[in-house]
C-alpha cells in the first residue's frame, strides 16, 4: 500500500492545469514571479507526505462514516505556525484529539475516524488583503506559509521560502504524529497517560473515570485471551484547508499504481467557504485529484449551490469521496440546514455530513478579542444532531478548532472563561480555539447526541 508515488510532469495530468485559467481567490501578491516558479520547482522534486495508498485507505473510512457506521473527528488549530510546531505543542494536541476519540467512541460504540487540521494548515483565507493600524496599511497575515505575522513592512511581504519552511515543519509534523500513533503511545491501555500533564477540572474527572471503566473492561477482555493489536496502534490522518495553489500543484502527484493525481500535502483537503466558487480554481482543480474532498457550506448556501458541488466533485457519487462541512451559526442551523439535506438524501447521492461549530459563531469583546461562546458551540452542534435525527441523515463527524494547551481563546466552558479571561493566554493568530477541558466537555456532549441518534 505505501507504494511512493512517482513525481507529476504536467503534460500527463490532463486539466490538472486547467485551473491557470480561472480566477483564484485568496492568493498572496509575491513580489517576485521568479522566486515563486524556483521555489516550486523544488517542491516538486521532494517526497510526498502522505501516499495515495492511505489516501485511498481514509475514503473508504469516510464512506463508513457517510452511511452511519462510524464518526470524523477533526481538529486542530485554525492556523499552525512555525514556531508551535514543536514536540510538547504537537504531543497535547494528538492527546487531546486521542482522548475525546475515546470518549466518542466509548460513549457512542461507533469507529472515530481521527484527523488532525494539522501537518499543512497554514495558508488563511482573510477578509481584507490590507491591514491598517494607525496610518500604516500592509498586507494583511495570510499564515505561516505566506508572511510573517508581525506588523513590519520586512514581515509582511509574502516570501515564497516560506513555502519550503512549511513542507519541512509539515514533514517533521507528520513524522511525530506517526511516531506517537504507531509506536506505542496511542496503545489503549495507556487511556490514562493521555491525561497526564492536564490541569485538573471537572471534565478531566469524568474522563478519568472513563478510563478507568476501559481499563477494566481491558483487563476482562485479557483475562479472557483476547489478542490487542486493534488497541495498540491508531490510524490518524492530517488534513488542511487547500488554499495556496503554489504548495497543492507542485505536491500533486501521479500515484504510479493507478496514474491517477492525488495530492500528497495532507490526506483529506477542503475547501473554505470563501474559495468554493463553481467557476473558480480551487474547485476546478480538487475535481482533478483522488483525495477525499471536503467543502464548507455556510449559512447562505443554496440546495442548488449543493446539487452543483456534488456534480463537479463527485460525478460518480462514490462512497467516501465528498464531504460537506456545515458551519451555520447556532442562530441558523435549525433553519439552513434542513432544506440542503433533506435535497441532498432524496438525490442519489451520499455525501458524509460534518459540522463545524466555530466559524458562524465568531464575535468581538468589548476589550477586542476575536473569541467564541461556547455555548454557541455547543448548541449548534445539539441543531446539527437535531436536523439529522429530523430528516433521518447521518450526522457523521465534527471539526473543531482547539488546542491541547489551557489557552483563554472561547468564552465560558466548566472554568467560565469570561471577557477578562482572555487577556491572560490569548494566543492564536488567527481564530479562537478552544482548550484542553472545552475540548474534552465538547466530546462528552457529542457522544451523549451520538448515543441517542
Ligand atoms: C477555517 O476553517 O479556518 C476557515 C477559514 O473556515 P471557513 O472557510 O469555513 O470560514
Ligand atoms: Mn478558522
Amino acid at each position: 500500500m505505501n507504494d511512493p508515488v512517482v513525481i507529476a510532469d504536467p503534460k500527463v495530468i490532463s486539466g490538472l492545469d486547467n485551473y491557470l485559467n480561472m480566477p483564484a481567490a485568496q492568493q498572496p501578491s509575491w513580489p517576485d514571479a521568479a522566486a515563486v516558479k524556483s521555489v516550486r520547482e523544488e517542491l516538486a522534486t521532494l517526497p510526498p507526505l502522505v501516499f495515495a495508498g492511505e489516501v485511498d485507505i481514509l475514503r473508504t473510512r469516510l464512506a463508513a462514516a457517510a452511511s452511519g457506521k462510524a464518526f470524523l473527528l477533526q481538529g486542530g488549530d485554525c492556523a499552525e505556525t512555525f514556531a508551535d510546531a514543536t514536540a510538547d505543542r504537537i504531543r497535547s494536541r494528538v492527546k487531546t484529539l486521542l482522548q475525546m476519540a475515546v470518549v466518542l467512541t466509548y460513549g457512542a460504540s461507533l469507529p472515530v475516524i481521527k484527523m488532525g487540521r494539522m501537518a499543512g494548515q497554514f495558508a488563511k483565507p482573510r477578509s481584507s488583503d490590507t491591514e491598517t493600524r494607525g496610518d500604516v496599511t500592509l498586507p494583511a497575515y495570510r499564515g505561516d506559509i505566506v508572511n510573517g505575522y508581525d506588523f513590519t513592512e520586512q514581515a509582511r511581504t509574502p516570501d515564497p521560502k516560506r513555502l519550503l519552511k512549511a513542507y519541512n515543519t509539515s514533514a517533521s509534523t507528520l513524522n511525530l504524529i506517526r511516531a506517537f500513533t504507531q509506536g506505542g503511545f496511542a496503545d489503549l491501555r495507556s487511556v490514562h497517560e493521555w491525561n497526564r500533564g492536564f490541569a485538573n477540572n471537572p471534565a478531566n474527572e469524568r474522563y478519568l473515570s472513563l478510563a478507568q471503566e476501559i481499563d477494566r473492561a481491558i483487563k476482562f477482555m485479557a483475562a479472557c485471551g483476547a489478542d490487542f493489536n486493534e488497541l495498540r496502534t491508531t490510524e490518524f490522518y492530517v488534513s488542511h484547508e487547500g488554499l495556496l495553489m503554489d504548495y497543492e500543484r507542485p505536491l500533486t502527484r501521479i500515484d504510479s499504481r493507478t496514474g491517477n493525481p492525488y495530492i500528497t500535502s495532507g490526506h483529506f483537503i477542503w475547501v473554505g467557504e470563501r474559495t468554493r466558487q463553481m467557476d473558480h480554481a480551487h474547485i476546478d482543480y480538487l475535481s482533478r485529484v483522488r483525495n477525499p474532498i471536503g467543502v464548507k457550506l455556510g449559512p447562505t448556501t443554496q440546495v442548488q449551490d449543493v446539487i452543483e458541488l456534488i456534480e463537479k466533485l463527485d460525478p460518480e457519487r462514490e462512497p467516501g469521496r465528498l464531504t460537506f462541512i456545515t458551519r451555520m451559526g447556532a442562530g441558523k442551523i435549525r433553519n439552513e440546514l434542513p432544506k440542503l439535506v433533506e435535497a441532498v438524501r432524496d438525490s442519489d447521492a451520499n455525501p458524509l455530513w460534518v459540522t463545524d461549530p466555530m466559524h458562524g459563531n465568531g464575535i468581538t469583546t468589548k476589550n477586542g478579542y476575536k473569541s467564541r461562546r461556547f455555548d454557541d458551540v455547543m448548541d449548534e452542534v445539539q441543531g446539527f444532531f437535531e436536523v439529522h435525527r429530523a430528516a433521518g441523515t447521518f450526522p457523521g463527524g465534527v471539526h473543531v478548532e482547539l488546542t491541547g494547551d489551557d489557552v483563554t481563546e472561547c468564552l465560558g466552558g466548566s472554568e467560565q472563561i469570561d471577557e477578562a479571561s482572555l487577556e491572560s493566554r490569548y494566543e492564536s493568530l488567527c481564530d479562537p480555539r478552544l482548550n484542553h477541558m472545552q475540548s474534552l466537555e465538547l466530546a462528552f456532549l457529542v457522544a451523549e447526541q451520538l448515543a441517542k441518534r
